[in-house]
């Protein structure tokens, strides 16, 4: 490269990947052919619109090749292209579910999701993200005492709100939501019910966590986190009518020809929507990442990810931190840090020290401040990735409590980690 100063950046970055423990949930490692495809020619593609409807001349290949990562989406899925349909244009998973709401609730409007505080995503409707300024949030949380999703409770709330949509999924939820409940729940309430994937989306391709098709009317997922891919999202319709048709929003997307499904209200939200041109390069990432994610040695990977999660929130345990709702069925767990004395913010820092890295969260019903709170997040889909084991979980384990409770001095620890890392060098 002849930019030295970002070169410089880029080789920093790439020694910090490689020499640090990355336990962040949301994160992993793409292969060398994902970020191949994003640094292709696709990146000076101007596509606006959809394969066969563009607005731009020169789009012969981007045609092929967005409707051959459609294709690769709904086989990964095992989806019927006469059942569903798949956008694959969102530059992410913010956007991706910013368009679902556009295009099936009228502003104003209830939406239901579980709230940030317990574990949900910011766009499900917090009061700081657009999709809590442009419809109302019915939140939903977990048990106070089991620290799962309650559905009874989230039953009751629906039917007494009657939002237009629940959305089912969240960013730091570790155990398997019942997709089928959910239906029942959003049936109950007359409301369509979304699932954000994003975060299992992988275990699901992986066949280690159900998957929500039976259930939902619309699935979103982010494509860069279990699934290992490129940042981006795609969105996944049912292609049957749209409900609620005498509401304002859903007549903008009535054409002439033919009555609006909720997969086409959403291909419209999405563009002309919300975007302009999709990113055909990332487009591109996402095709080989999906034929990846399709692979027996992927199957393989998404089920050592719940083993060596398992065998962090495990040892973890026996070293006496509590693991919120007791355990995990995923790439990730809450672990309460306060109850040792230790904020979920100081936590953090003191591991980074060491070259561990995770993210503060807040744990159900904390007491503390979001920017300070009473835990940490922890995910194994990185570290699954460069190889590691329920071995080496162990010995994480051991590092991490050895760190927290201040009986190693940060600069052995690091010592340590370093060791392990070169044994498990990044792709
Ligand atoms: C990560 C995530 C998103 C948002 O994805 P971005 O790509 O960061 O915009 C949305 N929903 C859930 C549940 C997520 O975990």
């Amino acid at each position: 490269m002849k930019d030295k100063i970002i070169q410089k950046l880029i080789t920093e970055e790439t020694k910090r990947q490689n020499n640090t423990l990355n336990l962040i949930a949301s994160e992993n490692s793409t292969s060398k052919d994902v970020r191949e495809a994003l640094a292709s020619v696709f990146t000076n593609k101007y596509a606006e619109g959809y394969p066969g409807a563009r607005y731009y001349g020169g789009n012969a290949v981007a045609d092929k090749l967005e409707a051959l990562t459609q294709a690769r989406a709904l086989t990964l899925f095992g989806l019927s292209p006469k059942k569903w349909s798949v956008n694959v244009q969102p530059y992410s998973g913010s956007p991706a579910n910013l368009a679902v709401l556009l295009a099936l609730v009228p502003a104003g409007e209830k939406i239901m999701g579980m709230s940030l505080a317990m574990g949900g995503h910011l766009t499900h409707g917090h009061k700081v993200s657009v999709t809590g300024k442009l419809w109302q949030q019915v939140p939903y949380g977990v048990n106070k005492k089991t620290e799962r999703i309650d559905y009874e409770e989230v039953l009751e709330i629906a039917r007494r709100e009657q939002p237009r949509i629940i959305i089912a999924g969240a960013t730091a939820y570790s155990r398997i939501v019942d997709f089928k409940k959910m239906r029942a729940i959003a049936d109950a309430a007359h409301a369509y019910l979304m699932v954000d994937m994003s975060h299992f989306a992988g275990l699901v391709a992986g066949g280690v966590y159900p998957s929500p098709f039976a259930y939902a009317d619309v699935v979103t997922t982010t494509v860069h986190k279990t699934l290992r891919g490129p940042r981006a999202a795609l969105i996944f319709a049912r292609k049957f009518e749209i409900r609620n048709p005498k509401s304002e929003t859903n007549q903008k997307f009535k054409t002439r020809n033919s009555k609006p499904t909720i997969a086409s209200a959403i291909d419209k939200a999405v563009f002309p929507g919300l975007q302009g041109g999709p990113h055909m390069n990332a487009i591109t990432a996402v095709a080989v990442a999906l034929k990846e994610a399709g692979s027996p040695t992927f199957k393989k990977y998404a089920a050592q990810i719940v083993k060596n999660t398992r065998a962090l929130a495990g040892e973890l345990a026996r070293l006496n931190w509590r693991i919120i709702s007791g355990g995990t069925d995923t790439h990730l767990f809450l672990m309460d840090t306060i109850s040792q004395g230790v904020g979920g913010g100081e936590a953090s820092d003191m591991l980074e020290t060491a070259g561990i890295i995770v993210n503060k969260n807040t744990i159900p019903f904390d007491e503390r401040k979001p920017t300070d709170p009473s835990g940490i997040r922890i995910g194994t889909a990185a570290l699954t990735t460069r190889g590691m084991k329920e071995k080496e979980m162990k010995v994480i384990a051991t590092l991490i409590d050895a760190v927290l409770k201040k009986k190693m001095k940060p600069a052995e620890a690091e010592k340590k980690i370093a060791m392990l890392c070169k044994k498990f060098p990044l792709r």
